[in-house]
């Protein structure tokens, strides 16, 4: 008739204590058959709550052999032990051991989980073992709101979901009255009957005083090991209750693996909820770092974007050429070999679509009691054409008119608006300091590149500037518009060897727009770097407060996770749980950094127009990704060192 189950063969268990150890199990020898009641009673201290956990495989031995239902223990790994825990036993503490967040179903339901069953299994199955219990009233009731007596009833209907062969209880009715006691040791001799194995480990007699058989356990080493007549010996019952064996292909099937992924996001979800003002925290973390970088990429390219813009509306494709040897040569101002003439040369050419000297000075304008500064180009008549600038009213000064001086004006707009708010400005008289010029034409409003949009530019003819203001017969500068068909670069090389046989030597030097823009790109690329960088950094910053917090988490649930772990949970799903919520903070938190970037972003169009933002879906997709992959990087610890626990040090964490 018996069956052996369980199989100790000179366990010994000792504990670091100090430098050297301590043995509290020395050499135990004991056999289990299946369908026994056994109470292992001692004194505190004596060991066995070590043994115990050695039984259920939570701990194990230091030395000797331990097999169950045949399977040697020694050389297996944590997931296979685990595998034993959910299978094979089930555990009931003195302290209930109940996870506090869920309710009594949910509680019975655990161990499920971890081997697989279907959700609506699972629940009928945790209704029915509550209802025998008679618990179903309560099965929606949290553990706090259930009394001791009740708890630990919960506790017996979760050591039951898996089939529960073999009944484990550690003092289970240490820290209940009499009469509660007394219930929970009849539900544990009916199960008995109905063939289940039950270990109970007691250090009261009247308790051992209902098992068939009793050991007694004193200082680490089995003092007796009795019969006690009293109570009779049961057949082991063959019922389907203990043998509830899981398909095992299922439990290791993607639909079981999904099912258990759901269930550790719910549980990661809740445990989020419960601690709201602290995963807030965490998040906020995340949300300005990811805020930071999607503001700055904005912010970056919106500022190149309007950086091209500005240049092309400087003339699609333009070359300057300035007198000096570079940009800043200090005798340039004496170098006065530009001439109209070369103006004409250019002219002339087939890379030339237009072409005109530019002469910049300011000035004060006056008409009638006004007066304001602005500032006088002296040009000619293609001017207008290289950076497409067009009339609203009037006319623009003809290719004749630029080169004899006549007393001429084109205004821009602003200066129509300072000076002839509510009047017509053509043909009326304007002073250019005491110069006298007649308005001919007015400019559409139009954004020139780099220019203070508040300021007034007036254009006059070349010839005037030159003759009747600076007193100069040479030019400062030209600007040549290149025709299309032609490249900058070709452009650039004819115009360079065309000056240069006129002067005989280069003293003159260019810069066309293809040059600035590449300088300006290339600016602003170093720039957006820079500051990304520091974005990135502030990232990292979050990241690193979503790991403290993570550890803080994995520290303070120490217990849960003994618990999971005790009901046969493996290394991988604690993982699980821990990771996805870290990862769940960091993408929810990298969505709102987001969506406050886009506000801010928006608010700002209004409160300060001209700050450029462009938002990028790519820069929108790379913040969610980066902020998953800071969940998992800093998750990753916390997570693994929650997986490692020893289930019985995170058991004993209170
Ligand atoms: P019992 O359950 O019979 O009261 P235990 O098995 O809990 O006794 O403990 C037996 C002995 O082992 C005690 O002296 C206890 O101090 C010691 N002990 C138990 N757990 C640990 C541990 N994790 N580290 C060091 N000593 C321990
Ligand atoms: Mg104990």
């Amino acid at each position: 008739m018996s069956e052996k189950l369980l199989e100790l063969m000179d366990i010994r268990r000792s504990y670091p204590s100090g430098p050297s150890e301590v043995e509290v199990l020395h050499g135990i020898t004991l056999n289990i058959n299946r369908g026994e009641l056994v109470a292992i009673i001692g004194p505190s201290g004596s060991g066995k709550s070590t043994l115990m956990n050695i039984i259920g495989c939570l701990d194990k031995p230091s030395s000797g052999s331990y097999l169950v239902s045949g399977r040697d223990t020694s050389g297996m790994d944590a997931d296979e032990l685990a595998a034993l825990r959910r299978d094979f036993f089930g555990f009931i503490f003195q302290r209930y051991h109940l996870l506090g967040h869920l309710d009594a179903s949910e509680n019975v339901q655990v161990p499920s989980i971890y081997s697989g069953f279907k959700k609506d299994k699972r629940q009928e199955r945790a209704q029915m073992l509550l209802g025998k219990l008679g618990l179903s009233e309560r099965a929606t009731y949290q553990p706090s709101q259930l009394s001791g007596g009740q708890q630990q009833r919960v506790s017996i209907a979760r050591a039951l979901m898996n089939g529960g062969q073999i009944i484990l209880a550690d003092e289970p009715t240490g820290a209940l009255d009499t009469k509660s006691g007394n219930e929970v040791m009849k539900i544990l001799t009916e199960l008995n009957a109905q063939g289940h194995t039950v270990i109970i480990v007691t250090h009261d007699p009247r308790i051992a005083a209902h098992a068939h058989r009793v050991i007694t356990i004193q200082d680490g080493i089995i003092k007796s090991d009795e019969i006690n007549m009293e109570v009779p010996d049961h057949e082991p019952a063959v019922s389907d209750e203990t043998d509830l064996r899981l398909k095992p292909g299922w439990a290791n099937s993607v639909g079981a693996y999904l099912d258990r992924f759901k269930e550790a996001y719910i549980m990661a979800i809740r445990a989020m909820i419960s601690n709201r003002m602290r995963t807030l925290l965490t998040m906020l973390g995340i949300i300005i770092g990811i805020m930071a970088v999607v503001s700055v990429v904005a912010l970056a390219r919106g500022a190149s974007n309007k950086v091209i813009e500005n240049i092309s509306s400087m003339g699609t494709n333009t070359i300057t050429v300035m007198p000096g040897e570079r940009m800043g040569d200090v005798r340039s101002g004496k170098v006065r070999t530009l001439r109209i003439s070369d103006l004409k040369a250019l002219q002339g050419q087939p890379f030339v679509d237009s072409a005109s000297p530019t002469i910049q000075s300011s000035a004060l304008l006056r008409y009638s009691n006004q007066e304001n500064n602005a500032t006088i180009y002296g040009v000619n008549n293609e001017y207008f054409r290289v950076y497409g600038m067009e009339v609203a009213q009037g006319r623009l000064f003809s290719a004749d008119e630029s080169d004899i001086s006549p007393q001429l004006c084109v205004i821009d707009n602003t200066t129509k608006k300072t000076f002839f708010p509510n009047e017509d400005p053509l043909g009326k008289h304007i002073l250019i300091n005491d110069m006298p010029v007649q308005i001919v034409g007015v400019l559409t409003d139009k954004e020139v590149a780099f220019m203070p949009s508040d300021a007034l530019y007036v254009y006059i003819p070349y010839s005037t500037m030159m003759s009747r203001m600076m007193k100069q017969s040479y030019l400062s500068s030209i600007i040549v518009r290149i025709a299309s068909g032609f490249s900058t670069a070709v452009a650039e090389r004819s115009l360079v060897s065309l000056l240069k046989s006129r002067h005989g030597r280069q003293d003159f030097f260019i810069r066309s727009s293809d040059t600035i823009m590449k300088s300006i790109s290339q600016t602003t690329s170093t720039f957006t770097l820079l500051i990304s960088a520091i974005a990135v950094i502030s990232l990292i910053v979050g990241g690193i407060g979503v790991m403290n917090i993570m550890l803080v988490s994995v520290t303070e649930r120490t217990r849960e996770i003994g618990i999971r772990m005790a009901v046969g949970a493996r290394q991988s799903d604690i993982m699980t749980q821990f990771l996805i919520e870290s990862v769940t903070v960091c993408i929810i938190g990298g969505l709102a950094g987001v969506l406050f970037s886009i506000l801010m972003g928006w608010i700002l169009s209004y409160v300060a127009p001209s700050v450029p933002l462009s938002f990028s879906a790519a820069s929108i997709a790379v913040a969610v990704l980066t902020s998953s992959v800071i969940g998992v990087l800093f998750g990753f610890m916390p997570a693994r060192n929650a997986a490692r626990l020893n289930p019985i040090e995170a058991l004993a964490r209170e």
